[in-house]
């Protein structure tokens, strides 16, 4: 399959469909995202991150007719035993709050020397809503947590995710430059890939 000129992104996040757009846009790409066309949010109950991406794409592409992408991403502390991992975006609870997760993550974290953690994401195209063949693709960005956070860019718990390989948080990076280095930008790289060997 040629690379749809359409997608809709089963995400309300603007974050991420600003770092989506930003890496889809050379290829021609238009990005909607789902917020735009009124759609709600669906469900997460799985324990994996690609069955949550897989029920967020269908249900958006169900939705919409349109391709969909979806990504289901978190972060995953070692000393935590991979938490808050699917539960990243909710980590302190309902209503979703990037404040409070990053409050429920650094006590966690209290006396914990061990601070090495990733971020995941997996990705998934679904060419229709019975797409029996979805593309799929992963990424994942290590770091390490740490306790004062630093930047105003990005969102969720990038300003205490420090970048082992720039020393700055996820916060500090410039957009493109957070693009090259993280899960989302691996995963979305590899998709475009897999996306091209199609015939
Ligand atoms: P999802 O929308 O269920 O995939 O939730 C993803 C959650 O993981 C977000 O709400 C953030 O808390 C966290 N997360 C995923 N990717 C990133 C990132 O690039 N920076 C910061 N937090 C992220």
């Amino acid at each position: 399959m040629s690379a749809p000129s359409r997608l809709v992104l089963a995400s309300a996040n603007p974050g991420k469909l600003r770092e989506f757009r930003r890496l889809l846009s050379p290829l021609g790409i238009d990005l909607i995202g789902q917020a735009d066309l009124c759609i709600a949010e669906a469900d997460e109950p799985h324990a994996t991150f690609i069955e949550n991406a897989l029920a967020k794409a269908r249900q958006a592409s169900a939705v919409t007719s349109l391709p969909a992408l979806a990504d289901d991403s978190g972060i995953c502390v070692d000393a935590l035993g991979g938490a808050p991992g699917v539960q990243s975006a909710r980590y302190a609870g309902e209503p979703k709050s990037d404040a409070r997760n990053n409050a429920r993550l650094i006590a966690d974290l209290a006396g914990v020397s061990d601070r090495r953690a990733h971020y995941y994401c997996m990705l998934v195209l679904l060419r229709s809503r019975d797409d029996p063949e979805p593309i799929l693709a992963e990424g994942r960005w290590h770091g390490t947590i740490i306790d004062t956070p630093r930047g105003s860019g990005g969102f969720g718990y990038d300003p205490h995710f420090l970048d082992v390989t720039t020393g700055l948080t996820g916060a500090e990076l410039p957009l493109d430059t957070k693009n090259e280095l993280s899960h989302r930008g691996q995963a979305l790289r590899a998709l475009v890939a897999r996306l091209r060997d199609e015939p």
